[in-house]
């Protein structure tokens, strides 16, 4: 059955029309929790960030850290045994009369008529392996050409010349042959390609991209990021751009945000983000980047000890345990919270007043 569009549909109330940079999507204090038999996991723990209209946030951090439970979170799409216990994900839209609403998407039931026009419709998402996100006894046409249908109003003969575009458009040689392919059948920057036309052939306005091109050898990376980055501006949507690769934040992204043990400790523009770091945590993942003008032999330098695992959070400042810049009676009595450092920009840490 075709999902009606939410900008076409939802009966909901009509908030003030947002000014030029109003986020059209607002992550506002997310929990996301796993309730296992050994305890619960707080694998995301308060997160909070905004997503701008044609603008790409990057969000960084270590594996573990939460930042693909946040994406899943926003789809409702998080894998039992999880939870989202807390907060709230605003979406902006126009409905038909061209009118803005506000719809927080954790009210609305998973299963709903309006979620399911959300998910993959409204908002898509590329997932990080493509070659297990695919079904395997399904073409690839096949899967493109139904979720095609489920998002729109074209009938099964037009939405499979619309899959053979979108493999044309996505840059698959030989589409018409290629529709009838396995996913088995692709290489991985292939059906890494086929993933994204998935992904964009119901014209989402926010597409998360989740660690995209990880699998990928650095050639095919680079042809999939500027794939990406062409077809944002063709299409004018909204990317979440999840990694834990900073050269490729500086490639994608116009915001930042830096996530540490469920939480974003930082967010700024990139380029404040590269060029005055706040955060012990982000100044010391900047520092750990390889450089071509590193001297031969010279050690790169690591963050010390290893993320602890989310049911370990420590006391105070999750980050006290590894950070050069702790301050004891301080940073292990209470979590500091996000406060302004610049325009644009915030930190959580107490080298800042307000935090
Ligand atoms: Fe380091 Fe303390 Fe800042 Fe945490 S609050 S990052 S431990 S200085």
């Amino acid at each position: 059955m075709t999902e009606t569009r939410l900008r076409d549909a939802m009966p909901t109330a009509i908030g003030t029309p947002p000014d030029a940079v109003a986020p059209i999507l607002q992550v506002q204090n997310l929990h996301t929790h796993f309730f296992t038999g050994e305890g619960i996991v707080h694998a995301v723990d308060g997160a909070s960030f905004a997503v701008h209209p044609g603008k790409t946030l990057g969000i960084v951090g270590e594996s573990g850290c939460g930042k693909s439970v946040a994406a899943k979170s926003i789809l409702q799409i998080v894998d039992k045994p999880g939870r989202i216990v807390d907060g709230e994900i605003l979406y902006t839209y126009t409905d038909k009369s061209g009118r803005y609403r506000h719809e927080n998407i954790l009210s609305l039931p998973s299963d709903s008529r309006q979620m399911k026009s959300i998910r993959g419709g409204e908002i898509s998402m590329i997932f990080q392996e493509p070659m297990s996100s695919f079904s395997p006894i399904h073409s690839v046409g096949n899967q493109l050409t139904e979720t095609i249908r489920l998002h729109t109003d074209m009938d099964q003969r037009t939405a499979r010349e619309a899959a053979i575009e979108w493999l044309s458009r996505v840059g698959i040689p030989n589409p018409a042959r290629r529709v009838e392919e396995y996913p088995y059948q692709m290489s991985g920057g292939q059906c890494q390609r086929a993933m994204i036309a998935m992904a964009l052939s119901t014209n989402p306005r926010i597409l998360i991209a989740d660690e995209p091109t990880t699998a990928l050898d650095v050639t095919t990376q680079a042809q999939i990021l500027n794939l990406l980055q062409r077809l944002q501006a063709e299409q004018g949507m909204a990317m979440i751009f999840i990694t834990h690769d900073l050269g490729v934040i500086a490639e994608v992204a116009d915001e930042v945000a830096v996530m540490y043990l469920g939480r974003v400790v930082e967010r700024a523009p990139v380029q404040e983000i590269f060029r005055n770091p706040q955060h012990p945590y982000t100044r010391a993942l900047l520092t750990s980047i390889p450089s071509i003008e590193a001297q031969p032999r010279q050690r790169l330098p690591t963050i010390s000890g290893s993320i602890p695992h989310p049911q370990n959070r420590p006391p105070g400042c999750p980050f006290h345990p590894r950070c050069p810049e702790y301050m004891a009676g301080t940073c292990e009595q209470k979590e500091p919270q996000l406060a302004s450092v610049g325009t644009n920009h915030e930190v959580s840490c107490f080298l800042y007043p307000g935090c």
